[in-house]
């Protein structure tokens, strides 16, 4: 009991510890990158290449910042319950510039009175690595449908898009530390994504097909107030 006590106290004081860094080290990597791509912009030689392979390598550490700390709080993370609509307010003030950015079209049907337990940051943090993936896979255009329902104690997520999709082998990868198709990926998104959930006793499935599109399905016991 005591180690497991240690344990979590010392869990408390990494992420809180990383919150903070994430926070900390956002800004200079964003500065880095600006005064790069201007080097870059003025280069005709060799140093042109190893530029951009500085700027790649930056957008790698903002890409890892991004799957985990996006909405981490240097604070304890506390369990609550969670209006998943209240959630999706400030998930969507993020999602929506970025698939208007790359030409994707987001639309929610959630209702008002849906609860679910857990930590806030972390919800979302899950949420969008989720939806940022089907931002991508969109490839410039096509359509996410995001919708929400309690049905027999659960309160139901899916996550629709009509994306690039995947094969049977892909989606048997997912959540593998390191599993990326993409050059910018970092393969990381979904394992934090599958741990977040299971730590709120839910579960995150995946339906997809190859030149259709993925259904990310999740489950959450319901939190009745
Ligand atoms: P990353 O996004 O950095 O590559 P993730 O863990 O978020 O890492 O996703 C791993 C891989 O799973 C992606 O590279 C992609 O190939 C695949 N994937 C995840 N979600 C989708 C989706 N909605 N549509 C198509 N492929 C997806
Ligand atoms: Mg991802």
């Amino acid at each position: 009991f005591n180690d497991e006590l240690q344990r979590s106290e010392k869990m408390e004081i990494i992420s809180e510890l990383a919150a903070s860094v994430a926070h900390e080290v956002r800004n200079p990597l964003q500065v880095t990158r600006g005064f790069l791509q201007l080097l870059a912009e003025k280069q005709q030689s060799q140093d042109k290449v190893y530029l951009n392979m500085a700027l790649e390598e930056l957008d790698r550490a903002s890409g890892i910042i991004t799957d985990f700390l996006t909405f981490a709080k240097p604070e304890v993370a506390k369990f609550t319950s969670l209006n998943i609509l209240d959630e999706f307010i400030h998930i969507e003030g993020i999602l929506i510039p970025m698939a208007n950015l790359q030409g994707g079209k987001i639309s929610t049907e959630i209702p008002e009175h849906l609860y679910v337990r857990g930590n806030s940051s972390k919800f979302k943090q899950a949420l969008i690595n989720i939806i940022k993936n089907s931002i991508e896979a969109l490839n410039g255009e096509g359509d996410i449908r995001i919708w929400a329902y309690a049905k027999q104690g659960n309160v139901y997520i899916h996550v629709r898009d009509s994306g690039e999709g995947m094969t049977p082998m892909e989606v048997s990868r997912l959540g593998e530390p390191y599993f990326s198709n993409k050059s910018k990926g970092t393969g990381l998104g979904l394992m934090v994504t599958f741990s977040i959930i299971e730590v709120m006793e839910g579960e995150l499935t995946f339906v997809s097909e190859k030149g259709v599109g993925t259904e990310a399905i999740i489950r959450f016991p319901e939190d009745i107030e």
